[in-house]
């Protein structure tokens, strides 16, 4: 019994191969068959898409017989790049010669496409603006704290350019300038036109500033302004030699000259622009008050006008 059983089911399993591959074989050649015209629509495609297309559309049959060679196309084909991948996965399609509306919508919409991702490119462009606001002559114990307030409030960082004899008195503005994400440069001890300076002085000037910035931050700016923005050959070289670099401005409102408010705004928004650097103080003028009165207005303008505002190490 046992061994009819087993040679009865061998047998089953045998013919219920030979029916399997059969089946198999059956259901592979077709799926071979479509292969057959291999480059050929994708080039002819390729070449529709790649000029314009409604005029080719007319002679589309004539083009498809002059395609069969293929080769003449293939440098198109690979300026292509994408149409041509796209293209290819609608070949079989192109075959019946049916897809003429399909061709046009393709080209319209990978047309549209186009459009889209330029304008996303702008939008893009226009989101990535950068301008950094910068405030010389701090910290003191009146003008930089409103500023600190202003800048807290509406969520926007900036870069302050101290003076060492002011760090002395006011290290704890400097911490809390530090400890609010804003940028801090040195900007000389007693604010010397640098042009008049030794080489003695001037490093004197910078490092003891540095000292009293270290002393309340735990470290050295990278960033120098000179006073006044007087520099010569010899200053750079010096002050880059110390592995510093120096910054100056691009947009400067005047405010320590007692411009009025509408004015300065209207300074700032007119020279506005990605990269710029904004030149205002937080001490050593009277006319610093209008300086915190524009502050607020500034931030909400630039805004509007789709700037990012950072420190002035990443512009
Ligand atoms: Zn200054």
């Amino acid at each position: 019994m046992m061994h009819k059983n087993f040679y009865f089911r061998s047998f089953q399993v045998a013919v219920l191969a030979f029916i399997l591959i059969v089946m198999a074989g059956c259901s592979l050649y077709p799926s071979i068959e479509p292969h057959k015209p291999t480059s050929m629509p994708s080039t002819i495609f390729t070449n529709l898409v790649a000029t314009d297309s409604h005029s080719k559309l007319v002679d589309l049959p004539n083009e498809q017989q002059e395609a069969t060679d293929g080769q003449s196309y293939t440098g198109a084909s690979d300026k292509m790049g994408n149409v041509a991948a796209d293209s290819q996965a609608h070949y079989s399609e192109f075959d019946e010669i049916e897809p003429i509306e399909e061709v046009l919508e393709k080209a319209d919409s990978s047309i549209d496409q186009e459009e889209a991702s330029s304008s996303i490119h702008e939008e893009e462009q226009q989101q990535s603006m950068k301008i950094a606001i910068t405030f010389d002559d701090g910290p003191d114990l009146k003008f930089t704290p409103q500023i600190l307030d202003i800048l807290q409030e509406k969520k926007v960082v900036a870069t302050f350019f101290v003076v060492g004899i002011q760090v002395k008195k006011y290290p704890e503005v400097l911490q809390r300038i530090e400890a609010e994400g804003h940028l801090i440069g040195n900007h000389s001890y007693n604010h010397p036109n640098f042009t008049k300076l030794t080489r003695e002085e001037l490093a004197d000037e910078i490092t003891r500033t540095d000292e009293l910035i270290f002393g309340a931050v735990g470290h050295v700016p990278t960033i120098v302004r000179p006073p006044y923005g007087a520099i010569n050959d010899a200053n750079y070289a010096q002050i880059e030699e110390m592995d510093k670099s120096v910054m100056l401005w691009n947009i400067d409102p005047r405010d320590w000259d007692g411009s009025s408010v509408e004015d300065m705004l209207e300074n700032i928004l007119a020279n506005a622009k990605d990269g710029g650097n904004i030149l205002l103080h937080s001490f050593g003028s009277k006319h610093v008050e209008n300086t915190v009165t524009l502050l607020p207005l500034v931030i909400d303008e630039l805004r509007e006008l789709g700037y990012e505002f950072v420190t002035a190490d990443e512009l």
